[in-house]
């Protein structure tokens, strides 16, 4: 009796622990993201800069945890690897008449979408002028979000502030698309409107090759899209003394490390979910963003109901450890869904502690949030006091794990509500954006 008894019980516990595990949330585990985050931020990685090696190895790496989670591909690929080309524009030769006058060289700015850009016809061209005493940077910010052929009239007065834009418009100007109906041309002039004028510029062109790399768990809903994201890019190496990689450790291998250990967290669910997750780490942030907005143009935006965007969860916040805070709090209803979705328990979310930084347009969900997504960015970094920010220091050894794996915790079920479907943050009005 006693022998059956026993047998009996031990049945009874393997069938219960067995329930169980299939009923038990899988674990976000410190070593995992430590082993990743490791990887991601080793020297061997060179710094992740967009166009390099460095980066083409750390792309490989994520699409291996992809794969060896057992993650779907994006529609219309077949890899992990969302690819694209950017054009590299550096200036070769600018000639410039100006109501029968030539410019000379040193007096022209010229900015063009193209590898040769024309311009003849005044009635072509949306003109604007800088006369003595108005603000430079106003009417030259103007001009340079407007679009099609532009011709900037400066004041000679403002010949100093001219000379260091030229400076800097002289590097390589990278471009997804070319467009030769796309260029502003500004001139130092006493002309204060255009009668006639002859525009001829000319760059030396390159193409690049870089990628995004994405996943995707397909839900019971296909066209309703929750994204979670990070930039894999960083600064690469710079400098010849001392420690001359910029592992970007924080920025945002910490990000990225999140997206991998939160695509194996819902994989493992072993349940499809409601809404489909698309799981992505972005190229070429910090060089402007390319990668997000490449990504965007993939999709619907409409389809994205949120996106959850992970930057630099390596250090504990201000407001302490167990704490992050949401860029754009005022712009959706999403933080408020994230703070009650992890009421009760230990994490908080709290809205981004510094507005004036402007740190929701300075990631990639400003892209999508201009389309009308609920795209906020999840951070814990103290970024006012940082010593390591966007310096070779940012290294794996500055950081606080068991912070990062709470807050990887945390992500996860505030996310849980949207997934499942029952919550569904408001729009962002891309009308009320910068
Ligand atoms: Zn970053």
């Amino acid at each position: 009796m006693k022998k059956q008894l026993t047998v009996l019980f031990a049945l009874a516990l393997f069938s219960f622990s067995n329930f169980t595990s299939c009923q038990q949330a899988p674990v976000i585990d410190e070593a995992e993201v430590t082993r990743i985050i490791s990887t991601l931020a080793a020297d061997d990685m060179e710094g992740r800069r967009t166009f390099t090696p460095g980066i083409d190895k750390a792309a490989k790496f994520i699409a291996g945890e992809f794969q060896k989670t057992g993650l779907e591909y994006l529609d219309g690929l077949n890899s992990y690897q969302q690819k694209f080309n950017m054009y590299s524009l550096t200036p070769e030769s600018a000639s410039v008449t100006i109501n029968g006058k030539t410019i000379a060289e040193e007096d022209i700015l010229a900015s063009v979408s193209a590898q040769s850009f024309e311009l003849k016809d005044v009635t072509n061209a949306q003109v604007f002028t800088i006369p003595a005493g108005t603000d430079f940077q106003a009417t030259f910010n103007e001009a340079r979000r407007a679009e099609g052929k532009r011709v900037v009239l400066v004041d000679p007065s403002h010949k100093n502030l001219f000379t260091r834009y030229k400076g800097f418009f002289t590097r390589a100007n990278r471009v997804m698309e070319l467009d030769a109906a796309n260029g502003m041309v500004m001139a130092i002039t006493k002309a204060t409107s255009l009668k006639s004028v002859d525009i001829k510029v000319t760059n030396t062109m390159e193409e690049n090759a870089l990628g995004n790399v994405a996943a995707k768990i397909t839900g019971n809903r296909t066209n309703e899209i929750v994204v979670f994201s990070g930039h894999y890019d960083h600064l690469g190496i710079r400098g010849v003394e001392g420690d001359t990689i910029y592992n970007g450790a924080n920025d945002d291998a910490s990000g990225t490390t999140a997206v991998l250990t939160l695509a194996k967290y819902f994989k493992d669910m072993g349940t499809k979910p409601e809404r489909t997750i698309i799981f992505v780490a972005f190229t070429a942030e910090e060089m402007g963003g390319f990668g997000s907005r490449y990504f965007s143009q993939q999709l619907n935006p409409d389809e994205i109901v949120a996106m959850f965007n992970i930057e630099m969860i390596g250090k504990p916040a201000v407001s302490g450890p167990n704490t992050a805070w949401i860029t754009g709090f005022d712009k959706s209803d999403f933080g408020t869904l994230l703070q009650k979705a992890v009421e009760g328990t230990e994490y908080e979310f709290y809205a981004d502690p510094y507005p004036t930084q402007n740190l929701f347009y300075r990631s990639d969900n400003a892209t999508l949030a201009r389309l009308g997504v609920p795209a906020h960015t999840i951070s814990t970094t103290p970024i006012d006091v940082d010593p390591d920010y966007h310096k070779s220091s940012d290294e794996v050894s500055t950081l606080d794990m068991a912070h990062m794996t709470n807050t990887i915790k945390a992500i996860s079920s505030a996310a849980e509500r949207i997934i499942s479907g029952t919550d569904t943050p408001t729009r962002v009005d891309p009308a009320g954006l910068n």
